[in-house]
């Protein structure tokens, strides 16, 4: 009976990283080489928890190898790293596309006339099922880490987003925060999305103008990738962003 219970609790818990595998992860990703040894750690720890709960499957010809899956769950780690390992409840499985992939898509409209079409997609999360990346697009990110984008970060901020029962921009957060940030954030993306409407040369990537829960994602691109960039721009969002998150590993 106790080993039972003991091989059970074992078994149970994540297996850590070896040091030269982290090693390795840290010397592919910038925004983890960037960041002190005590985060660092505690992102191999995170990454840790992902490769033990999340099961990571390659799609078509794609392989990935150990050290492939260890960068990919620290890359989805990183907006975890103040939030903690509570972000990854509600899904269990990251799809790995060899490139940008198409989905087919349906709406009926107020007039019940369906639409159907074609998208192309570089990732995307679906509520409560899989996370799903590019890979050609994740090495894109890591081959220009200051350009603003990381798309593995972008739908990890959707599954955080998510958390809560909505994908509205807002995660879940303290009570006082919460309506400061959903306040904040509202005014921020009124403000954006005028200007996107007028033509204006926003400095964002202006996907942000689409949805809240889309400004929420692509600025927290930002926040890793180009923080000086959103600061600029967005300065109370920036805020937010640097207290559920930490500091950029970039700023
Ligand atoms: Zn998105």
């Amino acid at each position: 009976m106790l080993s039972d219970w003991w091989r059970r609790l074992v078994s149970g818990a994540p297996q850590p990283i070896a040091a030269d595998a982290w090693q390795c992860a840290v010397d592919r990703l910038p925004w983890v080489a960037a960041l002190d040894a005590p985060r660092s750690a505690r992102l191999a720890h995170l990454a840790a928890v992902f490769l033990h709960r999340k099961t990571i499957t390659p799609v078509g010809d794609l392989q990935l190898s150990d050290e492939d899956r260890i960068a990919l769950a620290a890359l989805c780690c990183l907006p975890l790293l103040e939030f903690g390992e509570e972000g990854l409840h509600g899904w269990s499985q990251l799809i790995v596309y060899p490139d940008a992939f198409r989905v087919n898509r349906t709406h009926v409209d107020a007039a019940g006339v369906m639409h159907e079409w074609e998208d192309e997609l570089i990732g995307e999360a679906w509520d409560s099922g899989p996370l799903v990346l590019s890979w050609a697009d994740v090495q894109a990110d890591i081959a220009e880490p200051d350009a603003g984008f990381c798309v593995a970060v972008h739908e990890m901020v959707h599954k955080i987003d998510a958390l809560d029962g909505v994908v509205d921009g807002t995660p879940p957060l303290p009570r006082a925060w919460q309506s400061a940030w959903a306040r904040d954030f509202q005014s921020a993306y009124n403000g954006f999305v005028a200007r996107v409407d007028a033509g204006a040369d926003v400095e964002i990537d202006a996907y942000a103008a689409e949805a809240p829960e889309e400004f929420f994602a692509v600025c927290s691109e930002y926040h890793f990738s180009a923080p000086a960039v959103l600061r600029q721009a967005l300065p109370t969002v920036a805020a937010h962003l640097e207290r559920l998150y930490g500091r950029s590993p970039f700023a």
